[in-house]
Formats: C-alpha cells, sequence, structure tokens
C-alpha cells in the first residue's frame, strides 16, 4: 500500500511513519495522512477514477490509505457514501441563485455522513487486526461503525450521551452493538472512551482523534469533484462552487477540504471550492474562534436542538478554521429556530433532514442576509443526517396534524 506513506502533525508539523502512532501527534495535534501524490498521478489519470465500475466512496480507493475492500463489496460497508447530488430548483429562485444543489448524506446505508468515516475506520482496523473497535458519539457516529462493523462481523462498543435521540440508540442496538449510555455530555463520553481504549486495548474511532476518520470523509469532495466534473459547473461562473457543511466537532468540513486538497496536489481540480461553515448560534466554538481572527478553539457550554452539532469542545477546531480561511469561506451560526424553519423548508423539497442536517441549508439564509452570496455562483449544501433520525425535533419544525371524527364535516371544517 505504497500511497500511504505516514502522517503529518496539522499543528506542529511532525512526521510519523505508518507504523509509529496510531492516533494523535505527541503535541497533543491531529494528524493528516500524507499520500504519495508522485505514485498516485504516475499510476491513475483522472478517467481511472470517474470511471471505474463502483457506485460506493470505494471507488476512490486509490486515494484512500487502507486496501479493503477491493472493489464491488455488497455489503453496507461495500457501500457506503456514492450519494446523489439533488437539484433545489425551486428554493435556488427564493434566493435569487442560478443553481442551488444538494448532497444527500441522509441515503448512506445509516443514513447519516458519519458511514464514510465508519467504513474507512473499520476497513483500517481489519487491516490491523484490531479485535473491538470504540466510539464515543452523539448518535450517528456509533450508528455507522455499530452498521459497519455488523456488516463485516467486527465487535463494537459505543459510548453515547444518554440523551441521544431514541432513534439513533436503536440503531446501536439493532445493529447489536455494546452500547453504554453515559450519564454526561458527548464530551464525557469521548474522554471515557479514550481511557477505556487505552485499558482494553480497543482500537478508538473517535471523531477527531483517529486520522482515518478524515480520509473517509473527504471522499464526500470527490464525489462533488465528480459531479463538477461531469457537470462542467464551476469553470464558466465568475465564483468557485460554495459548499456549506454544517459543523460540530469540525471532522466533516476537515474532511471535505482535505479531499480537495488531495484532488489539487494530484493536479485534478481546477479551482478550490470556496468551503462555508455552519453552527449552531449554542455551540458554535469554531465559528468564534474563526470570528476571532485566531485558531484557539475555545470550549462552550454547548445547547443546542441539534444534538449531532452540540459540541463543548470541538476536537477538530483547527482543521476546522482552515478548511474556511483557506478556501475564502466563512463560518455562520444559525439559531434553532432557523434549523427548525430549515427543516421544513427542506421538506418542501422532499428532502427529510434531522436538525444538524438541515443547519447548512439554515446557513444558506444567514449567507444571503448577510449578502455573501454571488448568484451566478453554483451552491451545495450537503444535507448530513435523516430525519427519521429524530422525530421528535422534526415534529417542532411543523403542525401537528388534527384529529378528525371520520366524517366528511370533520373533513371540511379542517380543510
Ligand atoms: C457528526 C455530524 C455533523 C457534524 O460533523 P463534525 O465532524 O462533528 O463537525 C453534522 N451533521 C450530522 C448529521 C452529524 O452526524
Ligand atoms: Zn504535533
Amino acid at each position: 500500500m505504497s500511497k500511504f506513506v505516514g502522517y503529518r502533525c496539522s499543528l506542529c508539523k511532525k512526521e510519523y511513519l505508518p507504523g509509529q502512532v496510531t492516533y494523535t501527534c505527541s503535541c497533543g495535534g491531529n494528524l493528516d495522512i500524507v499520500l504519495d501524490y508522485e505514485a498516485i498521478k504516475k499510476k491513475y489519470q483522472p478517467d481511472d477514477l470517474l470511471c471505474r465500475d463502483e457506485a460506493a466512496l470505494w471507488r476512490y480507493l486509490p486515494l484512500i490509505p487502507v486496501s479493503f475492500p477491493k472493489s464491488g463489496e455488497r455489503t453496507p460497508l461495500g457501500l457506503a457514501g456514492g450519494t446523489p447530488i439533488i437539484s433545489l430548483a425551486r428554493l435556488a429562485k427564493k434566493f435569487g441563485l442560478e443553481q442551488l444543489w444538494l448532497k444527500d448524506e441522509s441515503r448512506n446505508p445509516t443514513a447519516s455522513f458519519k458511514d464514510r468515516a465508519s467504513a474507512v475506520v473499520v476497513a483500517r482496523a481489519i487491516e490491523i487486526n484490531a479485535e473491538v473497535v470504540v466510539t464515543a458519539s452523539t448518535g450517528n457516529a456509533g450508528a455507522a461503525l455499530a452498521g459497519m462493523a455488523a456488516a463485516v462481523g467486527q465487535k463494537a462498543v459505543i459510548f453515547a450521551p444518554k440523551t441521544a435521540p431514541p432513534a439513533k440508540v436503536a440503531q446501536l442496538l439493532v445493529f447489536g452493538a455494546k452500547v453504554l449510555l453515559v450519564d454526561g455530555s458527548y464530551d464525557d463520553a469521548f474522554d471515557l472512551t479514550v481511557k477505556a481504549a487505552e485499558e482494553f486495548g480497543w482500537y478508538c474511532r473517535n471523531t477527531g482523534y483517529n486520522p482515518f476518520t478524515l480520509e473517509g470523509k473527504k471522499t464526500a469532495a470527490f464525489e462533488i469533484w465528480q459531479w463538477l466534473s461531469l457537470a462542467k459547473l464551476g469553470t464558466k461562473a465568475s465564483s468557485p462552487l460554495t459548499v456549506f457543511v454544517s459543523v460540530g466537532d469540525g471532522n466533516i468540513i476537515s474532511g471535505i477540504h482535505k479531499g480537495f486538497k488531495d484532488l489539487l496536489a494530484l493536479g485534478w481540480l481546477e479551482r478550490m471550492p470556496r468551503i462555508i461553515g455552519v453552527q449552531a448560534e449554542g455551540s458554535a466554538a469554531i465559528a468564534n474562534a474563526f470570528k476571532a481572527g485566531n485558531e484557539t478553539i475555545i470550549p462552550v457550554s454547548a445547547t443546542t436542538l441539534a444534538d449531532s452539532i452540540s459540541v463543548d469542545l470541538p476536537r477538530d477546531g483547527v482543521r476546522a478554521v482552515r478548511a474556511a480561511r483557506e478556501t475564502g469561506g466563512t463560518y455562520l451560526t444559525v439559531s434553532d429556530a432557523e434549523i427548525l424553519s430549515a427543516i421544513a423548508e427542506l421538506g418542501s423539497a422532499g428532502v427529510f433532514a434531522e436538525p444538524a442536517g438541515a443547519t447548512a441549508y439554515a446557513g444558506l439564509a444567514a449567507a444571503q442576509a448577510q449578502g455573501l452570496l454571488d448568484p451566478g455562483a453554483p451552491v451545495l449544501v450537503v444535507n448530513t443526517g435523516s430525519g427519521l433520525k429524530d422525530v421528535r425535533a422534526a415534529m417542532q419544525a411543523v403542525q401537528a396534524a388534527p384529529i378528525i371524527q371520520p366524517d366528511l364535516e370533520s373533513v371540511k371544517k379542517h380543510l
């Protein structure tokens, strides 16, 4: 597997060989995986990847630092990623945009973006003969790990806050993971997971800790690139594609940035898209650092109904700040009320998003209010998770249905 040549610390730039480290740098910084771009370029042309007969994220296996599965594996793990990009033409008009697109990550096997990370981490776990994989999760990362692990008969242990939405807990249990609900926050679960992994020799998937999660998440950028290449979008527009992403720990936005950086380094991407991160007002540690003009992540006491992005101390804050700063993007914050209206508005276009999934779209409205949108530039929002994950929140976004008598009089009264 010569494409994977080691790690480089995102903070101090220290380098490690593949076998020298498992999680983070000795300075505490998150590690970027280093690929041998020259070797990849020698072996592949863009068309070799674009034409691979593979619908899922494994189409990009030559750019992912694992060697499993080879291709065409018809399991949930084999089918992670490869999500559709759909046109929101009617909603585009409302924003005065020529083009508005949505990448629908709710179509992943366990219904969230997290499947990309978990698929690659489970592939890595198999390679290093890890017996048990463990993760802390607000719900989706755990569901993704449990699902991907189940697909290949791997053992998974999940620590989630006891407040996790019931649908997500149900997924964990149905996939057969060992589930421990922590009487505390996601951050408490995170720290406990790291300790437990050390104590019991488990392989830890934690977001913003395990370097392989980013390598899974970056595949969304490859798929966006594929779509750009096929649609020839963004080449004519005066501004580059703008991508809106919701942000909690900051690993998804950093992963999307890494994917585009890989493609730039290979000389396969014409223009870096602009990446805009969207956080909930009540959980905005990364947006705060961005606005302060630095990379110092100061923890908050997170409160938002968007549980998937409710984080006191984001674990991938520095790279997440850079994703916006280095691409000419920005950070926006939105209220829970704005997230709820975004759920309803996406619903009106046939897309059912969980609160954290609708947050990116809520950010689009905020961007328009602040005059940040170029009407001619294509815009893509990422819906990171399915509305079925959190039905209680969804019901807050809409009016309850009336209960009526089974007669036409009652129907007439309610029409
Ligand atoms: C995890 C998650 C996010 C945020 O991803 P981070 O890497 O924590 O920033 C957004 N939406 C959904 C649905 C998620 O599950
Ligand atoms: Zn370091």
